[in-house]
This record gives structure tokens, C-alpha cells and sequence, in this order.
């Protein structure tokens, strides 16, 4: 096929399409299919996996950027990340920055945190901001890590720490956080609940998060089905706990991460999930949406959040066929 000209397989194709298998994948077929897949609801993501990949080894990428603890603290300049808290659904409260997301989920027996953001920024928007939003961090019982990078794990010691949270994160990324030194920004936390390849479910008072394991973007990555109400209607939430391409850059990587996505789209559709959270504001419009979600409504408009299953399932597509796509053209 690679000998033909794109008018010839085109040909090819409309000739034996109903006679024969599709053509096989290939790269550009796939990032094809990817950019049909992202629409306009994704388009951040497709930008950052299929179009501009993070690259091992480029400047500002790499391990070195993945968070993974840098030599000295260092706090940017609070006005190009600090964002307001706010109530975005019944029991779901967002926490995070303009650039990374980080949520409560309230229980009828305490706090469910969802990923901790860089150590600068867990005071300002994790600890105050819950009391500006009228809840307790003492209340935090379990702290839900996506994966063990900086930007969304280096609050997790200080709200264990101090609250006495129970750290959940997946076995493979506390491997990576204990060999951190006790002066990494935020500390190190103490080995607390592990979750290996076949997930858990956690469960505190009347809410169950399904915690579901999909190495790739870490190998300990970690993704959530969480039920949450909107105005009192049950709604489910796909929470896809890490999307960049900034691992190395091996052919068995990028099949890990397209079963992960092909793993947790199956697990969402059967939840009936209809809302699509990421860990970062890029991927999912959080910011925007956050700020969307206290507004008025007219009656039978949908939340700012919610799309339906099939933009859910289209938004694994992406990683799916984009990690293909590299995979492919590294053959
Ligand atoms: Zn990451």
C-alpha cells in the first residue's frame, strides 16, 4: 500500500470497500481520525498529543519536567496561576489553578480530594479554598492521586500530614514518589493505599469512586468514575488522570497508553458516564467551565460540564489512535 499514491488507495478503497477489510492503519490515517474525533470540544488535547507531542528530550520536556522535583522550591508569580474556588456541582467542588485541576467531592461521611497541585499552591487554593466554600479540610479522610508528578501530587504529604487524609495512588508511581528526597517540594507522604493493575473502589459514607488503573502517561496512572448530581439528577464523571506524551518515547509505551484509553472508554461507557474532567484546565475547559457552572440556567439546559456518552467515548479516541499513530511511525 505504502507504493501507491494517495489517489490510487483512495481509489483502492472506494473499489473494495464492501468486498474486503478497511485499509490498514497508518499514522496519517489515524491523526485523520483523531482530529475528527476532537471536534471542537478537544482541541486542546489534540493539539498537545497529536499535532505537538511532547518529546523526551526537547527543551522543557522530559523528566525533568514532568514535575518531578526540581532542585530548588520555586513559586511563579501568583497572578499566572491563582484561580477562585468554586461549587460546580451538588458534591463536586473545583480547587485547582487556572492550570491544573484539583476537586472535592463531598460525602456524607467527609471529603474525597482529587489530585493536590504544585506545593505552592495547596494552601491558597486547596486549604482556603474549601473554607471560602463553606467546607472543612479537616474533613479530607482519602486524597486521590492521578499520577506522581509535581503538579498533582506535591500537596499530598501536607494534607496527610496535617489532616491525617489516607494517600491513594497507583503502586507504581509510589515507587517513584519514596525514592524523592524528604526536601522535594511539598515532601515526601507516607506510603498509604496502593492500587495495582486491577483498581479499587473507594468508598466513603453514601459515594463510590471506581478507581481504575490506566498506565501510560505514568505507569502507577490512575483515572476515575465519579458519580456526582447536578440539581439533584445523578450524573457520572469520566476523570482521565493523565494525557501527555511525556514518557520515553518507546514503541511499548505508546501500546501501553492505547490500551489504557481503549481500557477506561469501556469502563466509562458502561458507567454511562457523560462528563469528561482532565487533570489539566487545557484538556477539559475547566476553567471556563467552573465559572460557567453558578450561573443561571434556563429549565432543560444541560451543566456547562456535561456533553453525552458518545463526546466522552470520542475523547479516548484521541489517545487512542494518536498513541498509535506514534507507535506506527516509530516501525
Ligand atoms: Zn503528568
Amino acid at each position: 500500500m505504502k507504493f501507491l499514491s494517495a489517489a490510487a488507495v483512495a481509489g483502492v478503497m472506494t473499489v473494495t470497500m464492501y468486498a474486503q477489510a478497511p485499509a490498514p492503519a497508518t499514522p496519517d490515517s489515524l491523526v485523520k481520525a483523531a482530529k475528527r474525533a476532537a471536534g471542537t470540544d478537544y482541541a486542546g488535547t489534540f493539539l498537545r498529543i497529536c499535532v505537538a507531542p511532547d518529546n523526551e528530550g526537547a527543551p522543557g520536556r522530559g523528566p525533568a519536567a514532568r514535575g518531578a522535583a526540581p532542585a530548588a522550591r520555586t513559586v511563579p508569580d501568583r497572578a499566572l496561576w491563582y484561580a477562585k474556588p468554586y461549587k460546580v456541582f451538588d458534591n463536586l467542588y473545583f480547587v485547582g489553578t487556572r492550570i491544573h485541576s484539583s476537586w472535592a467531592l463531598t460525602t456524607s461521611d467527609g471529603i474525597v480530594l482529587i489530585d493536590t497541585l504544585f506545593d505552592y499552591a495547596v494552601e491558597p487554593e486547596i486549604v482556603d479554598g474549601l473554607k471560602t466554600l463553606g467546607l472543612d479540610p479537616r474533613r479530607i479522610k482519602y486524597v486521590l492521586i492521578s499520577h506522581a508528578h509535581g503538579d498533582h501530587d506535591q500537596g499530598a504529604a501536607l494534607l496527610q500530614s496535617r489532616y491525617g487524609a489516607k494517600i491513594v495512588m497507583g503502586a507504581a508511581d509510589w515507587e517513584a514518589t519514596l525514592q524523592r528526597p524528604a526536601t522535594a517540594p511539598g515532601g515526601v507522604p507516607k506510603r498509604d493505599v496502593v492500587v495495582g493493575p486491577e483498581g479499587t473502589k473507594i468508598t466513603l459514607g453514601d459515594t463510590t469512586v471506581d478507581v481504575i488503573a490506566t498506565p501510560g502517561h505514568t505507569p502507577g496512572t490512575l483515572s476515575y468514575i465519579i458519580p456526582v448530581k447536578d440539581k439533584g439528577r445523578s450524573i457520572v464523571i469520566a476523570y482521565a488522570g493523565g494525557t501527555a506524551f511525556n514518557f520515553p518515547r518507546r514503541a511499548e509505551n505508546f501500546a501501553i497508553y492505547r490500551d489504557s484509553q481503549r481500557k477506561f472508554a469501556a469502563a466509562t461507557a458502561a458507567a454511562g458516564a457523560t462528563v469528561l474532567m482532565s487533570n489539566h484546565t487545557e484538556f477539559d475547559r475547566a476553567y471556563d467551565r467552573v465559572r460557567l457552572a453558578p450561573l443561571p440556567r434556563a429549565a432543560g439546559d444541560r451543566h456547562p460540564y456535561e456533553t453525552d456518552a458518545a463526546t466522552v467515548q470520542r475523547y479516548f479516541d484521541i489517545g487512542a489512535d494518536c498513541a498509535e499513530a506514534q507507535r506506527l511511525s516509530m516501525q
